[in-house]
């Protein structure tokens, strides 16, 4: 028997969740994910960190338009709250000190609230910072915790809620496009079609569009590793921000009365359920300990995942232009889960009325700068 709806979505992550969830408002949904948990990769894995001041153009006013829902989810949509103060401190030392202020000048120019910390008041914040070790800081005072499993079932919740489905154990392994649908089995022989496929596979996106017959865009995935570890226990360690080099080479921040720790590692590798090198862990542990005083003991808890980017690390949201009804939501990167509520308004709008909202043009966003023939040349 085929099952038949409106949009059918690949991938339960957070960009498969909350696509969905938006375009349940539009028609029937139904989700299809491999695993059993909708959120077992890169979903599941992140260092749930909301920040205004994190990649190019589009993807910090992506942020910035998310922020609303974020702040405020409408009614229902989740007992416990999503953002919670964190704060971000970027650190510079003398050399670094030109990109600190380029940092600084777009905070402005976007007016993102920002301050300019002296050597000391960084210690005073963060008193395991070592003064011979940098020179500069700068803190994002609004930057937040993102409680992601809170966000991820809202929208899971959701969409459910609006009559959706999400189909667990549903991977997809055949895709073709009959008259005005497209056709689609799983590897256990489920069947469904609709006239509109949303592309949201994360790491396997362009696998995904292989096997649809698109051509892909070219998303390599890098593996990004993190450790927890205890707080020196003379610390009020839960207070302190985000702490991170200005060129993203480490940085560590609370996370539920630990320390998690990254090397911030990108090596790109091919889509798997990727486990952490003890490598990537060694040079967290090498680069934390000669910024700051911290030893780094026991680590209780250590893993990867998958940061998925197009070559000019921007987010791939539109139709396909060599399949019609083929749309790709994919390209995530480094700030898939802070960006997840626009990327979801934008799919159905796009989807829905082959526009961006009017919130999007107001910070300068157009479809081209997200649509993925872009990259396709
Ligand atoms: C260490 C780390 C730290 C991070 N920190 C942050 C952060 O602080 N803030 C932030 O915003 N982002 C952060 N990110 C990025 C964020 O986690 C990702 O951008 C986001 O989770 C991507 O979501 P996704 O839904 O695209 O991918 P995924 O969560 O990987 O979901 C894709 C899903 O598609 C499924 N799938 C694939 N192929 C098929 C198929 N053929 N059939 C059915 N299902 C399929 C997979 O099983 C998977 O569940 C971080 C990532 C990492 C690894």
């Amino acid at each position: 028997m085929t099952v038949r709806c409106d949009f059918l979505v690949i991938g339960g992550g957070i960009a498969g969740a909350s696509a969905g969830y938006a375009l349940a408002e539009h028609g029937s949904v139904i989700v299809l994910e491999r695993e059993d948990q909708p959120g077992y990769h890169s979903t599941g894995r992140s260092a749930a960190q909301f920040t205004e001041l994190y990649g190019n153009h589009v993807i910090r006013s992506l942020a910035r338009i998310s922020k609303p829902f974020l702040e405020n989810p409408p009614e229902g949509f989740t007992d416990s709250k999503i953002l919670t103060p964190r704060g971000a401190l970027f650190i510079a030392t003398e050399a670094q000190q030109p990109q600190l202020r380029a940092f600084a000048e777009f905070a402005a120019e976007e007016a993102v609230p920002v301050r300019e910390l002296s050597r000391d008041e960084v210690c005073d914040m963060v008193p395991v910072m070592r003064p011979d070790a940098f020179r500069f800081g700068l803190h994002e005072p609004e930057s937040t915790d993102m409680d992601v499993h809170a966000l991820h079932g809202g929208f899971l919740r959701g969409l459910r809620e609006r009559g959706g489905q999400v189909v667990t154990d549903a991977e997809v392994s055949i895709l073709s496009r009959d008259a005005d649908r497209w056709a689609v089995t799983t590897r256990d022989g489920a069947a469904y079609q609709a006239p509109i496929v949303v592309n949201a596979a994360g790491a396997w996106a362009d696998m995904v569009a292989e096997m649809a017959g698109v051509r892909p865009v070219g998303l390599v995935p890098k593996r990004r590793t993190a450790m927890l570890f205890d707080p020196p226990a003379d610390q009020n360690s839960g207070n302190w921000p985000l702490v991170i080099d200005m060129d993203e080479q480490w940085y560590f921040k609370p996370d539920a009365g630990k320390l998690l720790g990254s090397s911030a590692d990108e090596t790109p590798i091919e889509p798997c359920d990727v486990q952490p090198e003890e490598l990537d862990i060694a040079i967290a542990v090498d680069r934390i300990e000669r910024m700051t005083s911290l030893k780094v003991g026991r680590i209780d808890h250590r893993w990867s995942g998958l940061r998925t980017f197009a070559k000019d690390k921007t987010v791939v949201v539109g139709f396909a232009p060599d399949a019609a009804g083929f749309f790709w939501l994919a390209g995530q990167g480094g700030y898939g889960i802070e960006t997840s509520p626009a990327m979801a308004t934008a799919t159905a709008s796009l989807i829905v009325d082959g526009k961006l909202p009017d919130s999007f043009a107001e910070l300068g966003l157009s479809p081209a700068d997200i649509a993925p023939d872009r990259l396709l040349g």
